[in-house]
């Protein structure tokens, strides 16, 4: 394959609260098509870093470019959203009383514009996108389940396809498997390898047995940059990563 350009952009990030620095000359570089995982302890920044991606946050000094063009730092949420950021929050945001199918439909029309729908009624289409999608998270069996009655682990994959039905390019997903059963870790696990060939990710993740399954380049936040980055086996024997986990 072509060698694929730089995705996401940042560099020399700083954000404060009070003068507190959240984050501190951060920089990071996502290639298209490439799966991140992101650790660090808690108070690293890396919820600030997901703010500052999507338009939540504003920094006071850096770049954060998207696919080399879009200025993140001057773009709120909903612009951001439009440009194919799409992020998932730690507690699952489906739509309870809606079904499985329901839920990847609306995701569908209001991400696409009028036009987009149109089109895609006209072609038949959205019955066929909303399979696809329901198979690769695994939910087929469930599309006519209420999402308010799913475990917590099909809200969690439901989700993700709702980000996936949108054409994010970027997801952010932060900590996907928390509250998840062993069995439901190791199927996000392949759902994120089944999905990672056509779109970018970053995954904040606690849980270093799933950093691990998903075996992917990895950086470590601290204070508010970037403590080191690289296979999962690099930072892990790191001697500043182990100072920095072992020493809180
Ligand atoms: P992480 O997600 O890695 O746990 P955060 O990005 O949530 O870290 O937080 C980084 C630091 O910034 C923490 O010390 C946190 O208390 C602080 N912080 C985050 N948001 C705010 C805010 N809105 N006001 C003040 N301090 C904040």
């Amino acid at each position: 394959p072509a060698a694929r350009g730089t995705l996401l952009y940042l560099d020399g990030i700083t954000v404060s609260f009070d003068g507190f620095k959240a984050l501190d000359t951060l920089s990071l570089v996502v290639d298209e098509g490439e799966l991140r995982t992101i650790i660090g302890p808690n108070g690293a920044g890396k919820t600030t870093m997901m703010d500052v991606i999507t338009g939540k946050t504003r920094p006071d000094v850096g770049t954060a470019l998207f696919d080399g063009r879009h200025d993140l730092t001057q773009l709120r949420e909903e612009a951001t959203a439009n440009l194919g950021v799409g992020r998932k929050f730690q507690k699952p945001t489906v739509f309870e009383p809606l079904t499985v199918f329901q839920n990847l439909e609306l995701a569908l029309k209001s991400e696409r514009g009028v036009l987009a729908t149109l089109r895609f009624r006209l072609t038949g289409q959205t019955r066929a996108r909303i399979d696809e999608i329901l198979d690769v998270c695994g939910l087929g069996d469930l599309q006519d389940r209420e999402a308010g009655q799913l475990s917590h682990g099909q809200k969690q994959w439901l989700e993700i396809g709702m980000l996936l039905i949108q054409d994010a390019r970027l997801l952010l997903l932060d900590e996907p498997v928390a509250g998840m059963t062993d069995e439901e870790t190791a199927k996000t696990a392949k759902l994120i390898h089944d999905i990672k060939d056509r779109h970018t990710l970053i995954v904040v993740e606690h849980d270093m047995a799933f950093v691990r399954e998903l075996g992917a380049r990895t950086t470590v936040l601290h204070q508010g940059t970037v403590l080191t980055e690289g296979s999962v086996d690099a930072v892990q024997n790191d001697p500043k990563v182990i100072e920095v986990y072992l020493g809180r």
